[in-house]
């Protein structure tokens, strides 16, 4: 029996001290309860926590980790880099490289690079706005952008999970000018440019929602969007901060080939360090300083040891590795509907490529209202279950499983094994 006397202390340490013991929400188990582990080490597929137990990995830091944790190649880069020194505050070759590695691989033309995904979709409005002239901004329920004011209405798993109504802090100004439709919901669509067309600065949407659980973009979705903007003047901002350069080389840009005027990255192009972007058309981002005058700023960003781990990530990325994901995508993914069919578990396994979720709910899941009636309890017994036989997996039902190219049949191996422990306690739930 495995202990969390470790976990428990520093927790309550934690607590003391930090804002419900973590620095991001969903890292305090709220949603399912339960102590969260204080990992030490990562290897691989698998996690160290700090009572000694291993876990096989099934968040990847929430996306970056595609090569598996502690790659060499990612290791030798970042300490090479730290040998010679952390930050400048001046141009570095290592910006050029991995500026020139996002547009050999994106429709983007020009890149700037920023510290984190909430920074470039932050950044992404403001230069959107500044464009077009134009103020409002149209975002869909349960699309998540990172923690940015006027993005923070109706915005996916976080807020979700929490089940918080709205959020305090984000005042009626920030909103004013944010339009938020149901997600997939054409008509909507139609309707909010019919009326606000030339108003409205910018659509912004995950290349496919994931934030909320996967939900797939209906066939010819994201193209209805770059339409419209299109005939209104609008931009289209796709934000493939998860997708990017997981779903494949090229993000979900290279599966669907629907181009953002302006696209956001993060995650996997910084390798597990804090890195992200944002970039497209050069007639818009000429606009951005010091070219322009939308202002855009950063003490850290392409901080060098960020900016040598995103290049070996993905340099070391090659199309053995998305077969890789891919592969373990498929078996997991296959593993738990299988488990829970068998158990009598009500669910959804809903996929986008190598991106899935499983939804503890009957129905086929199209939008945010539809994901909100799944059933927490049952995810909750399913998530200690599973982690009980040592598979580490989102700590809401609300996130996609993300699985590495390090994730191999060992480890896949001890996937299978805990699944049908979890689908029979989620049973039992
Ligand atoms: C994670 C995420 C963000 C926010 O990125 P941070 O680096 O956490 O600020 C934005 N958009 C999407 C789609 C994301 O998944």
């Amino acid at each position: 029996m495995t202990t969390t006397e470790r976990s428990q202390e520093l927790f309550a340490r934690a607590e003391r001290i930090v804002p419900g013991g973590v620095n991001s929400p969903v890292r305090a188990f709220r949603a399912v309860g339960g102590t969260p582990r204080f990992i030490t080490s990562a290897r691989g597929p698998y996690l160290t926590d700090a009572d000694g137990t291993e876990y096989v990995d099934l968040i990847c830091s929430w996306g970056p980790m595609i090569l598996g944790h502690a790659h060499p190649a990612v290791v030798d880069a970042v300490t090479g880099a730290a040998g010679r020194g952390t930050s400048y505050g001046a141009p570095t070759p290592g910006e050029v490289e991995l500026a020139e590695e996002i547009v050999a691989r994106t429709p983007v033309e020009q890149v700037r690079l920023v510290n984190s995904g909430t920074e470039a979709t932050m950044s992404a409005i403001r230069l959107a706005r500044g464009f077009t002239g134009r103020a409002k901004i149209v975002k869909f329920a349960g699309c998540y952008h990172g923690h940015v004011d006027a993005l923070l209405a109706a915005a996916g798993s976080g807020v979700a999970t929490l089940a918080l109504p709205d959020t305090p802090g984000v005042t009626g100004a920030a909103t004013a000018d944010t339009l938020v439709l149901p997600y997939n919901d054409v008509a909507a669509v139609e309707r909010v440019f019919a009326e606000h067309g030339p108003e409205i600065a910018c659509v912004i949407t995950e290349a496919v929602p994931c934030n909320m659980g996967v939900v797939p973009p209906l066939d010819g979705f994201n193209a209805l969007l770059q339409s419209l903007c299109a005939r209104n003047g609008s931009l289209l901002v796709v934000d493939e901060v998860l997708t990017g350069f997981r779903a494949s080389e090229s993000g979900w840009y290279g599966v669907e080939g629907v181009a953002g005027d302006l696209v956001t990255f993060g995650k996997v192009m910084g390798g597990g360090l804090p890195a992200a972007a944002f970039g497209g058309r050069a007639d818009v981002m000429a606009l951005l300083a010091p070219a322009g005058p939308v202002y855009q700023a950063g003490t850290l960003s392409g901080n060098p040891l960020a900016t040598a781990a995103g290049l070996a990530t993905l340099r070391n990325a090659t199309p053995d590795v998305y077969a890789a994901i891919d592969r373990a995508a498929r078996i997991v993914g296959d593993a738990a509907s299988e488990a829970l069919t068998k158990e009598g578990v009500p669910h959804r396994l809903q996929r986008a490529g190598n991106l899935f979720s499983v939804f503890f709910t009957g129905e086929p899941v199209h939008d945010f209202a539809v994901a909100q009636t799944q059933d927490s309890a049952a995810y909750a017994a399913f998530f200690h279950a599973a982690l009980d036989h040592g598979v580490y997996l989102p700590p809401s039902a609300y996130e996609v499983w993300f699985l590495s190219a390090a994730h191999d049949d060992a480890a896949l191996d001890r996937v299978l094994a805990a699944l049908p422990h979890a689908a029979r306690a989620a049973a039992a739930a």
